[in-house]
């Protein structure tokens, strides 16, 4: 037997091929009315095509979402929806524009209805954060937890295959992370073994069919169940090496957590064996492979980087990145701090050279 605390959290999911039909329907169960469109500019033709069929229900474009959520920005949208009167934010786009919507949530209450395009699985998390001059700080908020998720895979055709492949091993991590989280409980186990298998599935899938609505909804589908762990759960050793070079060394976030997450999860395999187990079985590699071995070959064989010198790291900066890491850790089930210096510096040297975990 084992004890637990679940925390369900109210939001709700419409999931399906063609789902966007159901926008209208969605803003009107939220009881809004005037919806403020948010998009990177980037994705501005996709906050286009929803003002299009939204019609009068749409207040307004902000097609101005990047990554980090700069307070300024923030600020700027937050002006856009008082002065249109928008009593909903619709966040079309991912990981960046969900988070713009929920820094408008956090001061203003405004509902946010998440219409996610990558599988980062910020909209199913209350977790925010926000830059303001030069440092990014996060927290949790229950008000900025979307209230409505529409996943649609056929929005999801046109990312490229190369950041799908990364968007996948970033939501793999949320739920490979899960499976030896402090506060874990039995349904999240259960979401995060699926949502890695959904996903391990996905990525050749989308790779050799970029345009399979089929592939892209098991990749979506383990997405929502990936990001659904990160929301319960805390997370550990992976998620603070990502944070630090994210950070401090503005590596770009899908592409570090796929190099990290292999390495961070050989350095915790003898403290977290059940978990391991799980995840080996989840790729389908149970005695075949081990999990660190799993992810690393996963990545590797769908053309996703494996080392950080490949993805804009300075070698000359792995000891400051190493300090940052052991100097305000997380909980981990292996113990890393100031006394394990050495062993993460080890850890972001094989990350660096993109050496195959054992
Ligand atoms: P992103 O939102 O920055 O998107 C990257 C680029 O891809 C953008 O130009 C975007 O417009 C484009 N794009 C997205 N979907 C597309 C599509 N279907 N077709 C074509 N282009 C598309 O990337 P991301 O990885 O989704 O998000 C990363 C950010 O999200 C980071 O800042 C990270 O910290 C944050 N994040 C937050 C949480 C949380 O719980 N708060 C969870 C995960 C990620």
């Amino acid at each position: 037997m084992r004890d637990f605390v679940f925390n369900s959290q109210p939001s709700r999911v419409v999931f399906g091929a063609g789902a966007l039909a159901h926008l209208e329907r969605e803003i009107d169960l939220l009881g809004a009315r005037r919806a403020l469109i948010l998009s990177t500019p980037e994705q501005s033709h996709q906050a286009q095509m929803v003002a299009v069929r939204l019609g009068v229900r749409a207040a307004g474009i902000f097609p101005r979402a990047v990554m980090h959520v700069p307070i300024e920005t923030a600020r700027e949208a937050r002006a856009e929806a008082h002065r249109l009167g928008a009593d909903c934010a619709i966040a079309i786009g991912g990981g960046s524009t969900t988070g713009l919507g929920k820094a408008i949530a956090m001061d203003s209450g405004l509902p946010i209805l998440a219409i996610p395009t990558t599988y980062a699985g910020s909209e199913m998390t209350p977790i925010y954060g926000i830059t303001e001059a030069g440092l990014k700080k996060t927290g949790r908020d229950t008000r900025v937890l979307p209230r409505v998720v529409i996943y649609d895979p056929e929005l999801t055709l046109t990312l490229p295959v190369n950041m799908s492949v990364t968007s996948a091993m970033n939501a793999i991590a949320h739920a490979a992370e899960g499976l030896y989280a402090q506060d874990s409980n039995p349904i999240m186990d259960l979401m995060a073994e699926e949502g890695i298998r959904a996903l391990a599935q996905a990525i050749p899938a989308l790779t050799k069919e970029p345009l399979s609505v089929g592939a892209r909804g098991d990749a979506l589908y383990g997405a929502w169940l990936c990001g659904s762990v990160l929301g319960n759960v805390g997370m550990a050793l992976h998620h603070k090496l990502c944070h630090t070079l994210g950070g401090s060394f503005n590596l770009p976030h899908a592409e570090v957590h796929t190099v990290v997450l292999p390495q961070a999860m050989s350095f915790n395999a003898t403290a977290a064996p059940l978990a391991m187990s799980r995840i080996e079985r989840a790729l389908g590699r149970d005695g075949q492979t081990s999990a660190a071995a799993g992810l690393f070959d996963l990545a590797r064989d769908h053309g996703a980087p494996i080392a950080l010198k490949d993805i804009g790291m300075l070698e000359s900066d792995l000891d400051r990145a190493a300090e940052i890491a052991v100097s305000n850790p997380y909980w981990n089930p292996r113990q890393f701090g100031p006394g394990q210096l050495k062993d993460i510096r080890e850890l972001l040297q094989r990350a660096y050279d993109g050496i195959r975990p054992d």
